[in-house]
């Protein structure tokens, strides 16, 4: 299986060396040339699987003779080992819809599914090559602790974690600062997460640094999380259909940066049944908008109860642009342009209908969001979280839909007690984060002072290569 880029810039490179490079290196996104096919037969045997084999059945064929099956199968082991359910994503009936629980991991939110799976295959990758590698990631809460969890202790990865100073949530703030590994290198800067965001794009164009110190990304454009997240979704279908292949599911997804739907859309290419994805949003719509009328324009972003659907411009959606325009990466690199230039682009209304197909999209409002974390609790006596909610929301006329529910509710506990009046008990992995040692340093928000940290740091292990 070999990659390409979304804007048809890089030489087609090996499921190692997409890895490892993450963003492509002319701007674009990396995406097998092919889509695996998964016929009925093996749908059917696949029905029964326990969560790792079926890993390994979905994500092998995508990496070629470069990992085998066997290292693949010590690679899922190791990464859905930890978490606290043995089935890792248990599928939980909730009235006449099912909530898929991708929160059993060490941070309680479904990105660990992926990161705690990249983390040990850039573990392995390097210990091939013999090299070291820096990560180097700004985070607005969720997004760090999980990066944190899926590198911590290892020898080869330092990462290093920029947050906005007192403006995460204590629990997201401990869940990244109580790990005390030498590897781990929390910083609080102080000003806000676009500081934090500015400065790790302008050390990431540092281009000499940017070599020097071998830094990587871990955000979620890497093609291994988008991989790693395809799993569920056909772990959800067999728990459902029993392996009947004539039935189709509709999946729900709280959407932010198009990661997690994407993968949906590759299952589904690789010949899941699927019905639609249903594409949920909250006040920050630009996507739902997108589905509904064909236009992609940004707009300022809200600060809302879901605050990892938050965001402005989708890094994955060039993906399925790519497809939309029939794998031609010269009109999804005039759209791209077009993009960076007026903040906006469309699609034609043929284009736009066969989006609107596939998938419905809703934006859900805070208002709505809190109801119905409140109705499902009180009719089912399930407690949503504020993202989870989003989705059974917009999956309203879908009876039998699955719902994926992307983090713990303990983890959002203010905007579950205003929906219900109290909090969801606590996971162990979220028990007396707030009596644990810390270790986090203070800086200012300026490019120069993070740039002289990250090097005083490593001087030491530097001088060793
Ligand atoms: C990141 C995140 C999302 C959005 O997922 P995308 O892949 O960015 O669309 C939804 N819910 C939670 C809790 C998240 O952390």
């Amino acid at each position: 299986m070999r990659y390409v880029s979304t804007r048809g810039g890089v030489d087609p490179i090996t499921f190692s060396q997409a890895v490892i490079m993450g963003l492509a290196t002319d701007g674009g996104l990396l995406l097998p040339e092919t889509f695996p096919q998964i016929g009925q037969e093996e749908l059917r045997r696949w029905a029964g699987m326990p969560f790792p084999e079926l890993a390994v059945e979905v994500m092998h064929p995508y990496m070629g003779d470069d990992i085998s099956r066997e290292q693949l199968s010590t690679l899922v082991e190791r990464s859905y080992g930890g978490f606290l359910h043995p089935e890792v994503t248990p599928l939980v009936r909730v009235g006449e819809q099912y909530v898929l629980e991708l929160f059993h991991g060490p941070t309680a939110a479904f990105k660990d599914v992926a990161l705690q799976f990249l983390g040990n295959l850039f573990e392995l990758l390097l210990e091939r090559s013999g090299g070291h590698l820096n990560i180097l990631g700004a985070t607005s809460g969720d997004t760090g602790s999980a990066a944190i969890y899926g590198v911590r202790g290892q020898r080869r990865i330092d990462i290093f974690i920029l947050h906005p100073h007192n403006r995460v949530s204590p629990i997201q703030e401990r869940q990244m600062t109580t790990v005390l590994d030498d590897n781990v290198h929390n910083i609080a800067i102080e000003g806000t997460f676009d500081d934090g965001q500015r400065i790790v794009k302008a050390l990431f164009n540092d281009l000499e640094f940017k070599e020097e110190y071998r830094l990587g990304a871990v955000n979620s454009i890497n093609w291994a999380r988008i991989l790693a997240q395809v799993v569920y979704y056909f772990y959800a279908w067999s728990r459902v259909s029993g392996g009947d292949t004539s039935r189709k599911l509709t999946f729900s997804v709280p959407t932010g940066n198009f990661g997690d739907i994407f993968a949906g859309y590759v299952a589904m290419r690789m010949g899941l049944p699927v019905a639609r994805l249903v594409l949920a949003t909250n006040r920050n719509d630009i996507l739902s908008r997108f589905v509904n009328t064909g236009v992609y324009q940004a707009r300022a972003v809200h600060h809302t109860i879901s605050p990892s659907m938050d965001i402005q411009v989708s890094s994955n959606f060039e993906r399925y642009l790519y497809y939309l325009m029939d794998q031609d990466a010269e009109r999804v690199r005039g759209l791209m342009e077009q993009m960076g230039r007026d903040g906006r682009m469309s699609i034609s209304a043929k284009q736009q209908e066969s989006v609107a197909a596939l998938f419905h999209a809703e934006a859900v409002g805070e208002e709505k969001t809190l109801e119905q974390i409140a109705t499902t609790y009180r009719e089912f006596g399930y407690i949503l979280d504020p993202h989870s909610a989003v989705g059974v929301r917009a999956a309203a006329d879908f009876p039998g839909a699955v719902c994926l529910a992307t983090a713990h509710p303990a983890k959002f506990g203010d905007a579950v007690k205003r929906a219900i009046g109290c909090e969801a008990p606590p996971p162990p992995s979220l028990q007396g984060l707030m009596e644990k040692a810390t270790r986090c340093e203070i800086l200012a928000a300026d490019s120069a002072v993070i740039k002289n940290f990250i090097q005083s740091k490593l001087s030491g292990r530097h001088e060793q290569h």
